[in-house]
């Protein structure tokens, strides 16, 4: 009786254990001295890929491409090409973290960029989190790495989906988060596996999406009385 007791005990540690962790959120990126986590709850490095850059959106064109130096030419309003400065994660419901501990810079609202959130984590670092539909923190404040920073839970700003869509700043500058994959997992087999997969979707997806665009202007010129 005493041992099934021990069994059972252990048997809950266990499961505790196993359900922190399935709730935490891992690190993925390392910056400088900065260790980043995935910012949104209840994903794994997997789910974060297949939900961010392997992910194909429903609408592809107004949506664009969801990585990070992804060419966009939104069709509304009707803008010249750009570079995608972040990378977009979707899911129906979201809740944004705080990639790092840091202080809050700036939280705004607008037209494009629906809720927002700027964290300045360094001298030199900087993250951005845009189309939020509710925001829980304010300028100044101080934030832990993992603490919820607001939710989002249908399109916002110019998003057609629900989606998150986040930057990181160096320096001034925008850089690619996934050149900076943490050392340790950079060759964790399933990072790997994925970061393959979507070498290979790149350029299926741009094709696609070119295609899309040059249907539309066809469509739009013939529109012309
Ligand atoms: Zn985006």
């Amino acid at each position: 009786m005493k041992k099934l007791f021990t069994i059972f005990f252990l048997l809950t540690i266990y499961e505790c254990v196993a359900i922190m962790e399935c709730n935490a959120s891992e690190e993925l990126f390392q910056i400088e001295q900065l260790n980043l986590i995935v910012p949104v709850t209840d994903a794994s490095i997997e789910q974060f890929f297949d939900r961010s850059i392997l992910y194909r959106p429903t609408f592809i064109v107004q949506d664009g491409l969801p990585w990070y130096g992804a060419i966009r030419d939104d069709w509304y309003p009707h803008t010249k090409p750009r570079k995608h400065y972040g990378v977009d994660y979707y899911a129906d419901t979201i809740f944004v973290l705080a990639m790092e501990k840091g202080t809050v810079l700036k939280v705004g609202k607008n037209r494009k960029a629906g809720g927002n959130v700027r964290i300045l984590h360094s001298d030199s670092i900087e993250t951005m989190y845009l189309h939020l539909s509710k925001v829980f923190v304010w300028n100044g404040k101080t934030v832990q790495r993992g603490d919820t920073l607001g939710i989002i839970t249908k399109p916002e700003g110019n998003a057609y989906q629900t989606q998150l869509h986040f930057s990181i700043v160096r320096k001034g500058k925008f850089i690619n988060p996934f050149d900076y994959l943490k050392t340790s997992i950079r060759f964790r087999e399933t990072v790997q596996r994925r970061l393959m997969e979507f070498q290979k979707t790149k350029i299926e997806r741009e094709w696609e999406r070119k295609k899309l665009v040059e249907e539309f202007n066809r469509f739009q010129t013939n529109q012309v009385p």
